[in-house]
């Protein structure tokens, strides 16, 4: 019989996406159902989704859900149109039908999100029990979705029907951690003991995130490096503990892409194809999106370093403006697609009026954009503080944009370093989150770069490397067929 999963997430393409959480939870299901699995999804109903006759209908309505001393009450939806897997929303729009998904544009984090998430937490029982269909595992995803292993731990085991579910809590980024004031706790509805220096409290307050590393049967990260450096104080954010204490049912697998959308032999985003027998296209898509973004004739030749991403402290910005100056001397252009901190985005706008003729800086998030600057870019800059497993460079690789990584998370994972493995290398590592190691690796990096035949070579091995979906899927598949016989 095929293993039964349910994915519990508060994102997932193509409904609704902040982040590589997003392209996790609207891809891996995919890749599961094309292994054989009964695999179904459930999403917060947010207004992204199309709610038509023939795109969404109703399963089941004023469904009860206990918040504290309040009852909510959900309809669950399903989506109809085409897809290899099922669909199903909780509809809450007092909580759920917002422009944004977690943050107020100006107030910061919504006041409500503990209750939102516990409604939607506790919704995954009660949608089960509607479909009467009972998956053998629950695949919970960050901090939004994590309480579900305490309530199957104190709560919904007791229901005969449920009492072989196991769960397994994916970290996608142990900083986003769903932190709120004590007296949260008693709106979880969970027993005391609960609430624990072994289970959900966290220096005095309530830490959902927590909750589902106490109480899941497993726990993995989205990159094997990832998973270990989370069990060190410095990249445990106060968790590592209680990490360490679960090490054993812990593993780490890293992410794959979608290669179809980001597939530069078939990508309508971009203005000539190309693969890794003719790459031709991809001269064609460099001149494109250097004349798109303004810069001047006389540079058009010169190797094109580019950013995609959110602008934001984690993402080691900082280092590539430190470095700037000495880029440019090194007679590169610079292309910085993303959006975020506003300090960010001020230093980055000052950084183009100082070098007008080298820099060139979008502020904002351009989906269509970001394919034309992983096929027309020659490098691509990921200098992350820490990276749970990043998405970029892997589909800059598979664009033949070679990519400058710090050495940390799914970054390490990804990339094999040119500079101490000449014959495979697929990209340039630098090991020590300094100006100096950064723009080592760069110098490195344009050396190859000049060395035509080389640079070609390595292109093709980056192109070449596999990070489909259906890599993770089967290391995916083995850990729930551990998990439901009980091995580890
Ligand atoms: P994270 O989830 O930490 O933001 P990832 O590399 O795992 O980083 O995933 C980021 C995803 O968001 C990628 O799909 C990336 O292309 C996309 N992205 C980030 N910023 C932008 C932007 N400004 N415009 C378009 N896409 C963006």
């Amino acid at each position: 019989m095929a293993l039964k999963i349910l994915f519990c997430a508060s994102e997932a393409t193509p409904f609704a996406k902040t982040g590589g959480l997003a392209d996790v939870a609207g891809s891996l299901p995919e890749a599961l159902a094309a292994l054989g699995c009964d695999v179904r999804l459930l999403l917060p109903l947010y207004p992204t989704v199309e709610r038509s006759e023939n795109a969404a209908k109703i399963l089941a309505e004023w469904i009860p859900i206990p918040v504290g001393i309040h009852t909510y009450h959900v309809h669950f939806w399903q989506w109809r149109r085409p897809s290899s897997y099922p669909v199903y929303f909780v509809e809450k729009d007092e909580f759920f039908h917002r422009p944004n998904l977690y943050v107020h544009p100006v107030r910061g984090d919504y006041e409500d999100n503990a209750q939102r998430f516990i409604t939607f937490s506790r919704a995954v029982y009660a949608l089960c029990k509607h479909l009467e269909w009972i998956p053998d595992v629950l695949h919970l995803h960050d901090w939004q979705t994590a309480c579900a292993a305490a309530y199957r731990h104190f709560l919904w085991r007791y229901d005969p029907a449920f009492s072989h579910v196991r769960t397994l809590l994916t970290i996608h980024n142990l900083a986003h951690q769903g932190l709120f004031p004590e007296p949260y706790f008693t709106l979880t509805g969970l027993p005391q003991e609960a609430y624990t220096i072994d289970g959900m409290e966290f220096y005095g307050q309530c830490n959902f995130l927590k909750a589902g590393i106490a109480y899941s049967h497993r726990i993995s990260t989205v990159s094997p490096r990832y998973a270990r450096e989370i069990l060190e104080p410095k990249q445990g954010f106060g968790l590592d503990g209680i990490l360490r204490r679960r090490q054993d049912d812990l593993v780490g697998i890293l992410n794959g892409i979608d290669v179809e959308r980001w597939d530069p032999s078939h990508d309508p985003l971009i203005p000539a194809p190309f693969d890794v027998e003719r790459l031709e296209g991809k001269k064609v898509c460099k001149d494109h999106v250097m004349q798109e973004l303004g810069f001047p004739e006389a540079v058009k030749d010169d190797p094109l370093c580019v950013v995609v991403s959110r602008l934001v402290h984690q993402k080691g910005i900082d280092l590539i403006l430190d470095a700037l100056d000495d880029m440019m001397d090194l007679s590169v252009c610079l292309a910085v697609l993303g959006t975020g901190d506003p300090h960010l985005e001020k230093l980055l706008g000052q950084a183009q009026s100082r070098h007008p003729d080298r820099v060139r800086v979008v502020l904002a998030f351009d989906d269509a954009l970001a394919h034309r600057l992983e096929a027309g870019g020659d490098l691509f800059l990921m200098p992350s503080r820490y990276e749970p497993c990043g998405l970029n460079q892997m589909y800059s690789m598979r664009y033949g944009t070679l990519p400058i990584v710090s050495a940390t998370g799914g970054l390490d994972d990804s990339v094999v370093d040119a500079a101490q493995n000449p014959q495979t290398g697929t990209g340039f590592k630098f090991y020590e989150h300094t100006r100096e190691a950064f723009l080592g690796a760069l110098k490195t990096a344009l050396e190859v770069y000049r060395n035509a035949p080389q640079w070609r070579d390595m292109q093709r091995r980056a192109m070449s490397e596999d990070f489909s979906w259906g890599r993770a899927a089967r290391s995916y598949l083995t850990l729930y067929e551990d998990m439901v016989s009980g091995s580890r």
